[in-house]
């Protein structure tokens, strides 16, 4: 297996993640692109925007988040030291904030005023109107006709904060749609509007920025764990939608390459059902969202509508990086199905008092049946992207259901 060439920094200059990244878009758009780059290249190289950054990261979302000890789960889990990284606490309740605040910030350096976004669930279309409203610039949403019916409450929520809304009525009427019509909405209006993309994914520079804004996690999470470890971590696991919160985590520690980095993807109903959100595990090399990456597609090429229980890993692509990340070797990837997040956000609740976004509940669902197998005192480190308050709904479904088949443990 070939090992990742950590000397040259990734990416290349043509955007490039080994064979992944790159920009497919359309001409008017790579003009818009190189700007954003250079800007961007500029920009985070003045000690003055960095340290506003930090201003708002610790004032406003709450930074740093805690490292948390999980000493019952650590006890009930045979002896390998679990540590919880907290970005449920963060504002708004997930880590997409950290990104939002940067990009809307760099926008502004940038001389654009105004800002649009696309969302599946609306989790960034909320983190993006709320960096929007702090900023006082007008923002606007793309989402697809199907999910703002589904996602009322993250849509009341984006209209609370001052943003548009745009209802997308073409093709499946989901996030890929939503996605071309924001690409055309920038194309029209490039020269006063920045485009916040939400995860790793998209043309370059996206990968790399939303990347660099996101490595706040994983610097805290180095600097938390040596002071209460005095040494690093054995290992690292993260869900995985587009990327963001994994390669946020991981990237500090890549050059360490005794570090595991454990990916989780979406299951959903099991990867041979072929409902799942699983594109490192079971996608195809191919172009998605103006980038080349591995992505869920039928026979024909088409872009599959991809399942999960958790809205925020329903998304058919996956951050460039990370699929060259996985084909060197260095990134480790497995999925775990809807029921076993499902038990596992019961599982943090009652063990730990957290109830985890189901996204997250990945992540430590597969802590669960791996973390038994480590030697004792292993350091541990889970990524808890995000807060379960929103997947209430969901989650009381399939507590009723649990009921009914008479497996309710209350007294
Ligand atoms: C959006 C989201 C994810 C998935 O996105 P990544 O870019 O892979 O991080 C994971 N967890 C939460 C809580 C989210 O809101």
């Amino acid at each position: 297996m070939k090992k990742p060439d950590r000397k040259n920094s990734m990416p290349d200059v043509a955007g490039y993640y080994g064979g992944y990244g790159g920009r497919f878009v359309p001409e008017t758009l790579m003009r818009a692109l190189r700007e954003l780059e250079q800007g961007y290249r500029r920009t985070v190289r003045q000690a003055s925007f960095r340290e506003e950054i930090g201003y708002y990261l610790r004032h406003y979302v709450g930074r740093p988040t805690p490292l948390y000890f999980a000493a019952s789960m650590t006890a009930d889990l045979g002896g390998a030291r679990v540590y919880l990284k907290r970005e449920d606490l963060a504002h708004t309740g997930a880590h997409k904030i950290n990104n939002t605040i940067a990009q809307v910030l760099l926008a502004q350096k940038l001389g654009k005023r105004r800002i649009i976004a696309e969302t599946g669930a609306g989790q960034h279309g909320v983190a993006t109107a709320t960096a929007a409203a702090l900023f006082g610039l007008p923002c606007e949403v793309y989402m697809g006709d199907l999910d703002v019916k589904r996602q009322a409450l993250n849509v009341d929520r984006m209209r609370l904060l001052g943003a548009r809304v745009i209802s997308v009525s073409s093709g499946s009427m989901t996030l890929k749609d939503a996605m071309n019509e924001a690409i055309r909405d920038w194309v029209t209006n490039v020269a006063t509007t920045h485009y916040v993309i939400g995860s790793v994914a998209g043309p370059h520079p996206y990968p790399m920025i939303v990347r660099d804004f996101q490595s706040v996690i994983g610097r805290e999470a180095m600097r938390q764990i040596r002071g209460l470890e005095h040494r690093l971590p054995d290992v690292l696991i993260a869900c995985i939608g587009g990327g963001s919160n994994s390669m946020g985590l991981f990237t500090p520690f890549l050059r360490h390459d005794d570090i595991a980095l454990i990916g989780v993807e979406a299951g959903g109903l099991g990867i041979e059902s072929g409902k799942h959100g699983a594109s490192l595990t079971a996608g195809d090399k191919g172009v998605l969202h103006g980038a080349m990456t591995r992505v869920l597609m039928d026979t024909d090429g088409q872009i599959v509508i991809p399942h999960s229980i958790s809205a925020g890993l329903d998304y058919p692509g996956v951050g460039p990086e990370l699929s060259h990340l996985k084909d060197t070797g260095r990134l480790k990837v497995y999925t775990v199905k809807d029921d076993d997040a499902l038990s596992a956000t019961a599982y943090l609740s009652k063990t730990e008092g957290i109830i985890p976004a189901l996204e997250s509940a990945h992540a430590v669902a597969f802590a669960l049946r791996y973390v038994p197998g480590l030697r004792k005192g292993s350091v541990v480190i889970i990524n808890i992207s995000g807060r379960g308050d929103k997947d209430m709904d969901i989650i009381r479904e399939h507590m009723a259901f649990e009921n009914e088949r008479g497996h309710d443990e209350s007294h």
